[in-house]
């Protein structure tokens, strides 16, 4: 029996309702539901025969219009006629990553972003574990460039001037009944999957040197000495800003709409600021890749967005939980069902404390909404492993969404149909910590299809603002004395200096946002959220950004900070 006629058996059995064809070695799945859950059983269901190259899920859900993409209102002509060698759609950790290394060869290259800065999309809205890959299938895409990307992660960082720590990961159990099954099962698959760091099996008083404040009821737990931290849109800035050193360009407020295809090659781009004419395209679009490789002819695989939530803890909890992210081994079967790790307490690169995130399959991409429901299951979940945390101490909440494909795993590759695409698409948890490895080959595989050398010189460092909150006193007076500016606290939680925000807004890639400037340098990420120093932010921005104060905003569109509200006579 052919295998469409097989999965159309499993799916009028598990799920009814639905069509199945064939498009070359993938399978469409057409048909309508009300019901959302059923619509992306159906694509598991598929994809978990292995019978297919790649699965595309058109089943529409009854009732729901998918809301358009979140877009600038600019329309213009700055990109018309354009005829880049390389043309990037997606300004998050991904397509930084990939223009940094393009940067390093003789290309004309170009990164287009419908947001107003890089790092909007996943990687802005993630925990910051670099991982270390233990739950990871053996022959994934996701191991293979997450195991590459550990060993290029502590220098990158170092050129790029960007804080990375290596403080440790652990999964904490309550059973010591599981410890015979589990202990010997993690040992090997450490081994197998190459885990950086290996596992070590600690008993409670072993892990209490580590982590003081272990809650009562944690008999053991596996330690995973070789997971790190970073900042994830530090590290996207820091990427994009040292491709642009090194020669290649950026556009926000730019949306890739259409393209237009010729025997089976991208031949021009539309965007609402131009055509475009790229030799080649490369599609990092995150939740949106599938569409980008729709308009590419070349769509052989589908998203369904995957929401996480976290909530973020003041620094004063930072000695409750001294180092290790930790997560509680979730319930049996909770892994495979959500294919989330299941979320946990996790240390920031900057002291504070991630609870989360959960994980829920959405139908729409952009929803970045915060429940009460889904803050009180993260917070009932994780708050028990660390004693002295306190639901007082959450300074405010975040959700991201997670670009899930059903096959579950990256889509790093050239086009399947379309020769002049390269797809770096799927990438869902561990992106940020798979990012560098990414950027590389599809860098490679790009400059092969060009036949394009290398540059002679590449700026392989790039400096970052200077944190005068981590200057000793001599170091901090010294700068004062060469610039005041540097000696006025603006965000007081943060202790960030005017200094460091005009040096901001004067960076390679400038922020014209209030967020764009948090992204950088911190301001008005404390406890006070802003309250305090966001009118000083603003001030700046205007005077040494050159902006209109009234228009300018705290993110994106519609976030204005001042508008009229009655016409004076
Ligand atoms: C809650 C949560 C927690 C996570 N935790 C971790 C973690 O701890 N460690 C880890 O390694 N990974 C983690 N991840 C995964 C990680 O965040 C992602 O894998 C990574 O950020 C993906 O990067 P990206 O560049 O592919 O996508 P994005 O950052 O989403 O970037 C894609 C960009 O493309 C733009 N775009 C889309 N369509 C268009 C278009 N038509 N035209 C122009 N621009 C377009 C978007 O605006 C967006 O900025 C987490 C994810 C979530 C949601």
């Amino acid at each position: 029996m052919n295998k469409i006629k097989l999965l159309q058996e499993k799916l009028d059995k598990e799920c009814p309702g639905f069509l199945a064809s064939a498009k070359d070695d993938c399978v469409v799945l057409s048909g309508e539901s009300e019901d959302y859950s059923k619509i992306v059983e159906a694509g598991k269901i598929a994809a978990e025969t292995g019978y297919f190259y790649g699965v595309i899920n058109k089943i529409t859900l009854k009732g729901w219009t998918p809301k358009p993409m979140k877009r600038s209102p600019i329309e213009d002509k700055t990109l018309e006629g354009a005829t880049p060698d390389i043309l990037v759609i997606g300004g998050g950790i991904i397509g930084c990553s990939i223009l940094r290394e393009l940067s390093r060869y003789q290309l004309s290259c170009l990164l287009v972003e419908k947001e107003e800065d890089l790092a909007m999309g996943a990687s802005s809205r993630n925990d910051g574990c670099v991982h270390v890959g233990i739950d990871l299938h053996k022959n994934s895409a996701k191991l293979k460039y997450l195991l590459r990307s550990r060993a290029i992660y502590p220098q990158l960082c170092a050129d790029l001037d960007v804080p990375y720590r290596e403080d440790g990961q652990s999964v904490a159990f309550k059973s010591l009944t599981l410890k015979g099954i589990a202990a010997p099962y993690l040992r090997a698959k450490a081994r197998a999957n190459h885990v950086p760091g290996g596992v070590k099996i600690l008993s409670r008083e072993q892990m209490l040197k580590i982590e003081p404040h272990l809650a009562e009821g944690i008999k053991w737990c596996a330690y995973l000495p070789g997971g790190a931290c970073v900042s994830p849109y530090e590290l996207t800035i820091a990427l994009g800003e040292s491709a642009v050193l090194n020669g290649a360009k950026v556009s926000f407020n730019t949306i890739v709409e259409s393209m237009e295809v010729k025997d089976h090659k991208i031949v021009s781009v539309k965007t609402n600021r131009g055509t475009l004419y790229p030799k080649v395209v490369i599609n990092a679009a995150g939740v949106y890749s599938d569409v980008v490789a729709d308009m590419a002819e070349d769509q052989f695989f589908t998203i369904h967005p995957r929401k996480g939530t976290d909530s973020i803890m003041d620094k004063a909890m930072t000695s409750a939980l001294s180092k290790t992210a930790i997560t509680v081994y979730p319930k049996l079967g909770e892994e495979k069902r959500t294919h989330s790790k299941g979320g946990g307490l996790i240390p920031t690169i900057d002291k504070n404390i991630l609870v989360g995130p959960d994980a829920i399959e959405i139908p729409d991409r952009e929803d970045y909404t915060t429940s009460k429901a889904s803050i009180d299951v993260i917070y009932g979940k994780h708050v028990n492993t660390i004693a002295a945390l306190s639901e007082r101490d959450i300074i405010t909440y975040f959700s991201g969404t997670r670009a899930a494909t059903y096959e579950e795993d990256f889509v790093v590759q050239k086009g399947k149909w379309t020769k002049n695409i390269i797809h770096a698409a799927g990438i869902q948890s561990p992106g940020v910590t798979a990012a560098p490895a990414i950027g590389q080959d599809i860098a490679l595989w790009a400059s092969q299809m060009l036949k394009a050398p290398k540059k002679e010189h590449f700026i392989e460092k790039r400096k970052g603002v200077v944190k005068t909150r981590f200057l000793d006193d001599k170091e901090r007076n010294a700068l004062i004395k060469k610039n005041p500016a540097y000696g006025h606290i603006v965000c007081r939680c943060e202790e960030i200096s005017e200094g460091e925000i005009i040096d901001a807004i004067h960076s390679i890639i400038p922020p014209t946002t209030v967020d764009g400037i948090k992204r950088r340098v911190r301001a008005g990420m404390g406890r006070c959220q802003g309250g305090f120093c966001q009118p000083s932010v603003v001030a700046l921005l205007a005077k040494e950004g050159q902006q209109d104060i009234l228009k300018i905003k705290k993110k994106g569109e519609g976030n204005l900070f001042f508008a009229e509200t009655k016409e004076c006579k």
